[in-house]
C-alpha cells in the first residue's frame, strides 16, 4: 500500500468539511474519488498534500506518516497534485514549464513526456497561454511527471473540455498508469472514471459513503443513482 488516510479530518476555518476519510491506494491503482459538488473531495486532496491541515486521523505514505508535514515536505516526497485549474506559468514556453519542474534523480525526462503528450512537442516553443485548455492541461500533468511522482493526484483534469480532447487525456493517463504510477482521479465523467479506475470512492459531505471495485460499480445501477444523482 503506498497511501493510506484513516479516519482523517479536515476543516477550512471552522467548517468540518473532511469528516473521517478512510481509504488506500496500491501500487499501480487508478482510484476515483467520486461525488457531488460540495461532497469535499477536492479538500480530501488538499488535506493530502497538506494544503488543509488534517486535525485528526493518520495519513501514510510509503508506511511513514505525513499528516501535521507542510506541503513542501510532502510534494518532496513525491506526492504531487494538478488542482483543477491547472497553474501552469503562462509566460513561460512549454519546454520551460517542463524543464522548471524537472528533478534531478527522475526518471522522466522532457523525452518521456514527450512520447506520452505529442502535442507538447509539437508545441514546445509555444507560451503557456497560446495553449488550449486542453494542452494547458497536458502541460500541467507532464510538469508533475518531471518531479517523479509516486501519487499522482488529478483533479478534474477533463473537466470544460471537447469530448476528442477527453479521449486523448483518457488515452494519456491510461499510458501514465501503464508506467505504474498510482493515481488518484477526481473527476465528474463517469465514462472517464470507469475507463481507467480499478476501485472508485463516493464521497458525501466529508465521508466515504461507497466503496467497489470498477467492476462492482458497473454492475450496480442503484449505487449512481443514490449517491451522484445519474444514471
Ligand atoms: P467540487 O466538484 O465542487 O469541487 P468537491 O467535492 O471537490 O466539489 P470541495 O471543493 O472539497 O468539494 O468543497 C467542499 C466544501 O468545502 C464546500 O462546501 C465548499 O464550499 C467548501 N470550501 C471549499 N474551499 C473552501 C475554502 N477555501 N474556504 C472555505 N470553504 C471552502
Amino acid at each position: 500500500m503506498i497511501l493510506e488516510l484513516l479516519d482523517v479530518h479536515g476543516y477550512y476555518g471552522k467548517s468540518h468539511i473532511v469528516q473521517g476519510v478512510s481509504l488506500h491506494i496500491k501500487k499501480g491503482e487508478v482510484v476515483t474519488l467520486l461525488g457531488r459538488n460540495g461532497a469535499g473531495k477536492t479538500t480530501t486532496l488538499n488535506t493530502i498534500m497538506g494544503v488543509v491541515a488534517p486535525r485528526r486521523g493518520t495519513i501514510r505514505f510509503d508506511g511513514k506518516e505525513i499528516a501535521g508535514l507542510p506541503p513542501h515536505a510532502i510534494a518532496e516526497k513525491g506526492l504531487s497534485l494538478v488542482p483543477e485549474h491547472r497553474g501552469i506559468f503562462r509566460l513561460l514556453t512549454v519546454e520551460e514549464n517542463l524543464t522548471m519542474a524537472a528533478r534531478r534523480d527522475s526518471p522522466w525526462s522532457l523525452e518521456e513526456v514527450y512520447r506520452i503528450f505529442p502535442r507538447l512537442r509539437e508545441r514546445r516553443r509555444n507560451g503557456g497561454s497560446q495553449l488550449s485548455g486542453g494542452e494547458q492541461q497536458m502541460l500541467a500533468i507532464g510538469r508533475a511527471l518531471m518531479t517523479n511522482p509516486k501519487v499522482l493526484m488529478l483533479d478534474e483534469p477533463v473537466e470544460g473540455l471537447a469530448p476528442v480532447i477527453v479521449d486523448e487525456i483518457v488515452t494519456q493517463i491510461g499510458k501514465i498508469k501503464e508506467s505504474g504510477i498510482p493515481i488518484i482521479l477526481v473527476e465528474q465523467n463517469l465514462a472517464v472514471c470507469t475507463q481507467l479506475a480499478d476501485r472508485h470512492y463516493i464521497i458525501e459531505q466529508g465521508r466515504v459513503v461507497y466503496t467497489g471495485s470498477n467492476a462492482e460499480f458497473l454492475a450496480d445501477d442503484g449505487v449512481k443513482d443514490r449517491y451522484l444523482g445519474i444514471n
